[in-house]
């Protein structure tokens, strides 16, 4: 892990050398400057976010180079789109950051230069740290609750010393070492909500492991209320995680019959909704909690239902959103709409000639058309499901099956196309990735759509299970 912090301030040299001079530039007319340059660009523009609100977008230049000039921004956590990637970056009023990074490895390439890049970097550099430590935290799980705390904790306390030292070298604000510290913090204490769920799994046991009473004391340092942290995303990946466990142990204790919780999903989430409604008092987090157990009851309640409106109308009348309501609707539309005896939605594809298709018109009207999604930055699924289509096409020669791009550029995709030699009549493109994945609601890789004709038979398929 040092040798890759010194890789960083390594490379950190040299981009600032190369850049140095748009920087300066751009300090002569606005406060806060936040540009960079983008090797291999899969789109022309970035689009720059705080927290989920839109901030501005700049297009690439000739050079690849992106800059945003702003003025009196508003610290704290942004993030910048350059689709299909997202990153994250943390800016101060006075910033002069430089990001240099490669699409083709995203987050291992991604280094910040200039006035504001040690947060950046050290950002960086956790998330990195966290990701080796995996493999290492899975084996952890099947040992006993007083082990694995050991075990986390002296994980933990290693990088928190690594933030000590890094703050003796480098000048971090007070808000910056908090979202720092939150980092560390909040991805140390996800493991220990997994850990009843994941140590019954793994070791077998029958009922949850009795917990000593010191296990969930860090539940106290939790902060529900800084709205700073509301979008780092090791922060509310741990609220959901938290919510999910209180939920069920809630359940488990005041609803359960014979030590079996009620496996009813309606019921499971409206205990989540409730805890989130009683102990979550800052209007972002209790929106985006309240959006995100909205979202995860939908994708997985395929036929709509009076419960599924029930629950919706619920959810209406906790979120004090009305972008999250109106992405509500729509979802539960779009599930509407992929019933069978439906007829497919209105979806615009191009082909490898550029020319405008639609999603009806790629289907086959004799043989039944399995629709399935592939995108250029998984290549281990792309690999695979091209496989799987292959062995599909043999054994059912009376299915039509059409390839779906997404998230990749239309250069990119044509290359893919003729790279691995693909039938050029069963493979699309698909421009706009949020309008086709709300759609065909495409909540994971293997999701795909069986229509014969234009009419919807099974919206829910599954490439692996359904055929
Ligand atoms: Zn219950």
């Amino acid at each position: 892990m040092e040798g890759s912090l010194y890789m960083v301030r390594f490379l950190l040299g040299l981009t600032l050398l190369s850049l140095v001079s748009c920087s300066e530039q751009a300090q002569k007319q606005s406060t806060t400057f936040f540009g960079g340059e983008i090797v291999n660009p899969t789109s022309d523009y970035v689009v720059l976010y705080h927290n989920d609100l839109y901030v501005d977008s700049v297009k690439l230049d000739a050079n690849n180079r992106f800059a945003f000039n702003l003025d009196k921004i508003e610290q704290g956590l942004y993030h910048f789109d350059h689709t299909p990637e997202l990153q994250y970056v943390y800016l101060e009023e006075g910033d002069s950051l430089l990001a240099r990074l490669n699409t083709m490895e995203f987050d291992e390439s991604l280094v910040f230069s200039g006035k504001g890049s040690e947060i950046n970097n050290l950002l960086i550099e956790l998330f990195l740290a966290h990701e080796e430590e995996e493999p290492l935290v899975e084996d952890y799980y099947s040992m006993n609750p007083d082990e694995f705390s050991e075990k986390i904790d002296s994980l933990h306390e290693e990088k928190s010393n690594l933030l000590k030292d890094f703050a003796l070298d480098n000048e971090l604000s007070e808000r910056s070492m908090a979202m720092a510290e939150a980092t560390i913090d909040y991805n140390a204490y996800i493991t220990k909500e997994k850990y009843p769920f994941y140590h019954k799994r793994k070791t077998g046991e029958v009922t949850f492991h009795n917990l000593p009473d010191t296990f969930y004391d860090y539940r106290k340092n939790i902060d529900l209320g800084n709205a700073d942290f509301t979008y780092l995303k090791p922060y509310f990946d741990f609220m959901k995680w938290h919510f999910g466990n209180m939920a069920y142990m809630t359940c488990l204790e005041d609803c359960a019959t014979e030590d079996q919780p009620i496996s009813d999903r309606l019921h499971f989430n409206k205990h989540k909704l409730a805890l989130v409604d009683s102990l979550v008092q800052q209007t972002d987090l209790r929106d985006i909690l309240f959006r995100n157990i909205a979202i995860d009851y939908l994708l997985k309640e395929h036929n709509p239902s009076k419960e599924s409106q029930l629950f919706i109308d619920k959810f209406r009348s906790l979120s004090s959103n009305e972008d999250h309501k109106a992405e509500i609707d729509l979802l539960y539309k779009s599930i509407q709409n992929l019933q069978p005896n439906t007829t497919l939605p209105n979806i615009a594809l191009k082909d490898s000639d550029g020319n405008e298709v639609t999603i009806k018109d790629v289907a086959d009207s004799k043989k039944n058309t399995v629709f399935y999604f592939w995108t250029a930055a998984q290549k281990k699924h792309f690999r695979n499901v091209n496989k799987h289509i292959t062995e599909l096409e043999e054994k059912y020669p009376h299915y039509n099956f059409v390839g779906i791009n997404l998230r990749t550029s239309y250069p990119q995709w044509k290359s893919l196309v003729e790279e691995y030699q693909l039938d050029k009549g069963k493979q699309f493109y698909g421009e706009n990735f949020k309008e086709i994945q709300m759609a065909m609601i495409i909540d994971g890789l293997n999701k795909c759509v069986i229509a014969k004709d234009t009419v919807i038979v099974d919206g829910f398929a599954d490439l692996y299970k359904s055929l």
